[in-house]
């Protein structure tokens, strides 16, 4: 096989007459599983619950785009030039009131908006890690974080979760046998609300726990929060930066709680830190786009934003409890899941001997998408687990589509 940077060997045959060129980087830099299954997963016949789409017919559209007209006619000069890399000073200001929610006090400087917070987690692997770099993540992970980590040829290793999130025994076990192999640590990774893709939660009595080992171990925490408002019950949880400011760097979104198609996310770091973050951001981006972030400000000042949270929790909730419902009904003996109290995902464990991976092609010839396990690990673990994303069909074809799916189940075990 031949290695970008690597000339071809002899007599090997490329497609790509470029492939000589590439930076040995672009090894690392593989298509997402999730993002392959996305053309025929969009297919009306077949039910998609694989991707982690959010449910935007809920948005007031009309209202909504009276405003971007408005934006444009009143602010346009402003909106369509360039602006800083830093972001806007006064979406900068409201998103510390979006952070204070979850009880965290931050100076609006200390916030650099992303293009999403995809790019805030391309941003803080691009200034932590050189190639070889550990870094820790929950085992499964968000399949677009160890996109970025390999991507920076940083290596992950996983730390192990339950039922209540990270779990801290893991998480000291996995600091000692990187440690003992003299490799360097840059952070912790973790997502410590209703996780993608493992819809666990960190339980609040763990927070503390986790904090301090990062902190004896000089290990810098990377907090990924885009779905944090989105409890079913409307209970927020403590974030990790509230109680560790300097040693804590929190990622924020817009996607999943107004518009991911705006693709506005937020990074709120210590002084330091943020002073690297705008300069990363200025040569990826010279600045994120004016137009949306003002179209963001202005849904926060004239919306009520908190209103429409709500109401996407609710849709979300009929969807969580229409999948629970329905794999409890169809599911075969020897399938686990569990039930999460917010967000977008369920993760399941299919019966032994059942490769979700290898059942994937069957199950889309059964018009029913997933996602398989083994994206979320970089370590190729996961061919027993899939990922079920109820955020985006209705109820009835969630109903549905879960039935397809225990249906290709129930098929391979009797294989
Ligand atoms: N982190 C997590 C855990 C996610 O699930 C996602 C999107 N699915 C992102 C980050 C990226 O979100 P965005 O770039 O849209 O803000």
């Amino acid at each position: 096989m031949n290695l970008p940077g690597q000339p071809p060997k002899q007599g090997a045959r490329s497609l790509d007459p470029h492939l000589r060129r590439y930076a040995a980087r672009t090894a690392g830099m593989t298509a997402s599983e999730i993002r392959a299954l996305f053309a025929v997963a969009s297919r009306p016949e077949v039910v998609s619950l694989a991707g982690g789409m959010p449910h935007l017919a809920a948005l007031p559209l009309e209202s909504l785009s009276a405003e971007v007209a408005d934006v444009v006619a009143t602010e346009g000069l402003v909106a369509l030039q360039y602006g800083s890399a830093h972001g806007v000073p006064e979406l900068r200001e409201q998103i510390c009131d979006v952070m204070a929610l979850e009880g965290i006090n931050a100076h609006p400087d200390d916030v650099v908006v992303t293009v999403g917070s995809q790019m805030g987690l391309d941003m803080v692997t691009r200034i932590f890690c050189d190639p070889g770099d550990v870094v820790l993540a929950e085992g499964p992970s968000y399949v677009g974080a160890l996109g970025s980590f390999s991507a920076y040829q940083a290596q992950v290793v996983h730390v192990g979760m339950d039922a209540d999130g990270l779990v801290p025994e893991a998480l000291r076990e996995a600091i000692a046998s990187v440690e003992r192999t003299g490799r360097r640590i840059k952070f912790l990774y973790t997502i410590p609300n209703f996780h993608n893709p493992a819809g666990v939660t960190l339980a609040v009595q763990r927070r503390a726990e986790v904090l301090e080992i990062c902190r004896t171990h000089g290990i810098l925490v990377v907090e990924d929060n885009p779905y944090g408002l989105l409890g079913f019950d409307g209970t927020t949880y403590p974030a990790l930066r509230a109680s560790d400011p300097d040693n804590v760097v929190y990622l924020g979104s817009f996607s999943k709680t107004f518009a991911a198609g705006l693709r506005v996310g937020w990074v709120l770091a210590p002084h330091a830190v943020r002073e690297k973050l705008v300069l990363a951001a200025e040569s990826a981006t010279l600045c994120p786009p004016t137009l949306n972030q003002l179209i963001v400000s202005r849904y926060l000042s004239t919306h009520d934003w908190k209103g429409q949270i709500k109401t996407y929790r609710e849709a979300y909730r009929d969807r969580r409890d229409a999948a629970i419902s329905a794999l409890e009904q169809h599911m075969p003996v020897g399938s686990t899941w569990n039930k999460p109290n917010g967000g977008f995902y369920v993760w399941v464990t299919v019966p032994e001997g059942v490769d979700t991976k290898a059942m994937l092609p069957r199950a889309i010839t059964q018009r029913v998408a997933y996602a398989s396990g083994t994206g979320f690990y970089a370590d190729g673990l996961g061919s027993r687990q899939l990922r079920i994303s109820y955020c985006y069909p209705t109820p009835e074809r969630i109903r549905e589509g879960v039935r397809r799916l225990a249906n290709v189940i129930k098929d391979e075990v009797e294989l």
